[in-house]
């Protein structure tokens, strides 16, 4: 039987309620449960594929090509699961199914609402991931804070399936927010007592309190909540501010909180001792040595739009010894006068995803300077292009070099939309997205770092290497180690002439894990710290 817990938000929003759920994923995994996780957002686009990064940080692929929220990649780290594209429901996709299922006359006359359509909608879409996983537990959370006007059909849909099933088998958790008044260092429950209010006019009733407050919260506190919000006080756990993310299951965990959820679900399981997230933490406890690298993009000031690849960076650099501290460099403000001031002293250079010309020069002097200077470099996606038109530029003698989604003029198109196929089965206008395969060549650094010769990962780009330059570009002594033969793309290029020269098409930073560090990331920092040293 499949059981649901369904988190929502009080009084404000970006509380961490992602990292609440994730980390309740986290400690049911651990009791031997099998865990799947899903994110409602209220708003009207279709998926976040469209939304800038400074609006809503990054967009995480599902292995499926689901553009979705970066709460999923937080998930996907603290659970160790591929989720779907299925995990990821906003309101715009909720409409435009049951408006496309209008157009086809599918609701044969019937006047479409709210409820029952939307709702059922929304409530298919739980279900199905249920089937779909086969998770023991589905943990869905609800974006925006209870009583936002766009998320009343949300509510709806998850009384719903509370009413559809057994007691034990949908929990209701709150994350809400005990303010402090700053002049007589008061904390106030009145809030959260109003947004308990709020649901339960809704017609839920919710089982577990997670609390977040700047102080920690006393057993008077707990015990008011108990009293005005119907709750026994081992229902109440607050999620303590940390220096390190991948603590709050354990904190959590140190509050009975999986005791009490197991409980609440009526199943009885052998305890857990999180023995492999423990010791994560306790390397990042440990850790005194730093590590510089230069993160060069275009919406650096902005750092959630390159979480993934931050939060990969970071969990490989402790697993390895050193705390990692990102230099967040704008990539607009390089240019050939302040390239060396601006990149001197970095132990290593990333270059990560981004779409369109903007920035572009400054990367490209950044890959520049890296390769020049024998700095670690790691390109990923439009990191990975700009090291190549860099290379054929400065190296290959190919001046104008370039991509065509930056000049479709260019006398060298080195990467450029999927050529050498027919118009018909090019991938136009639309991205590839998702999980690909990728041959590695032996004897290379990748095949080295991955210990395997048949890999997949992540994809969400338009331009390809073109390959009419592949041949040119071995001439001139570039390894290309990664290929997706089925469609004949260059996946992974190395540059052999110095230490650690490498792009990759694909997005590495989704398949990272704090316990399964990726293979590139992981060689990207020996490389970068055998550089510092
Ligand atoms: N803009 C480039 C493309 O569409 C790179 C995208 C990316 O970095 N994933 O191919």
């Amino acid at each position: 039987m499949t059981k649901y817990i369904f988190v929502t938000g009080g009084v404000v929003s970006g509380i961490g309620k992602g990292i609440s759920g994730a980390s309740l994923g986290r400690l049911l995994k651990d009791r031997g449960l099998s865990v799947f996780m899903q994110k409602m957002d209220p708003y009207i686009n279709v998926d976040p594929g469209t939304i800038s990064p400074y609006q809503h940080g990054e967009v995480f692929v599902t292995k499926d090509g689901g553009e979705t929220d970066l709460d999923l990649g937080h998930y996907e780290r603290f659970i160790d699961e591929e989720l779907t594209i299925n995990s990821s429901i906003t309101s715009g996709k909720v409409y435009n199914a049951v408006i496309q299922r209008e157009r086809r006359g599918e609701y044969e006359g019937a006047t479409v609402q709210v409820i029952p359509h939307i709702t059922d909608e929304i409530k298919q879409k739980v279900y199905s991931v249920a089937r779909q996983s086969g998770a023991d537990v589905i943990i869905t959370e609800i974006g925006g804070t209870v009583g936002d006007i766009e998320s009343l059909p949300f509510i709806e849909a998850i009384r719903q399936i509370h009413a559809e099933n057994s007691r034990e088998d949908v929990l209701f958790v709150h994350t809400t927010l005990i303010p402090k008044i700053p002049s007589s260092g008061e904390l106030k429950t009145k809030p959260t007592q109003h947004s308990y209010k709020e649901l339960m006019s809704l017609g839920i009733k919710p089982n577990i309190f997670i609390i977040r407050c700047e102080d920690v919260i006393t057993d008077d506190i707990k015990e008011k909540i108990s009293l005005f919000c119907d709750v026994p006080v081992e229902a109440i756990v607050q999620s303590y501010n940390v220096d390190f993310i991948y603590e709050v299951p354990l904190s959590l965990k140190a509050q009975g909180l999986d005791d009490y959820v197991l409980h609440k679900l009526n199943l009885d399981l052998p305890d857990s001792d999180l023995s492999e997230w423990k010791s994560v933490v306790k390397r990042y406890k440990e850790t005194t040595q730093t590590l510089s690298i230069g993160l060069v993009g275009k919406y650096v000031a902005l750092h959630d739009a390159y979480l993934s690849v931050s939060q990969a960076l970071e969990d490989a650099g402790y697993a390895l010894g050193h705390r990692v501290e990102i230099q967040w460099i704008d990539s607009e403000e390089i240019n050939e006068k302040n390239a060396s001031n601006i990149l001197a002293g970095l132990d290593g250079i990333i270059i990560p995803s981004g779409f369109g010309r903007r920035g572009i020069d400054g990367m490209i002097l950044a890959s520049r300077f890296a390769r020049e200077h024998r700095v670690p470099y790691f390109g990923i996606g439009l990191g990975m292009q700009t090291a190549m038109i860099d290379l054929a530029r400065h190296e290959f003698g190919m001046e104008g070099a370039d991509s065509t989604e930056f000049n479709p003029d260019t006398p060298y198109p080195i990467i450029d939309r999927m050529v050498g196929q027919d118009e018909d089965t090019r991938l136009g206008g639309t991205l590839r997205l998702g999980n690909y395969t990728c041959e590695l060549k032996p004897g290379t650094m990748a095949y080295e770092a991955y210990g395997k010769d048949k890999i997949d990962e992540r994809h969400r780009h338009r331009f390809e290497f073109n390959n009419a330059f592949k041949e040119r570009f071995e001439e001139e002594g570039v390894v290309v180690s990664g290929m997706h033969s089925p469609l004949d793309l260059v996946e992974i290029i190395e540059w052999p002439a110095h230490p650690f020269f490498v792009g990759c098409q694909f997005h590495p930073e989704f398949r990272s894990r704090p316990n399964k560090i990726h293979p590139l990331f992981e060689a990207f920092i020996r490389a970068s710290i055998n550089y510092k040293e």
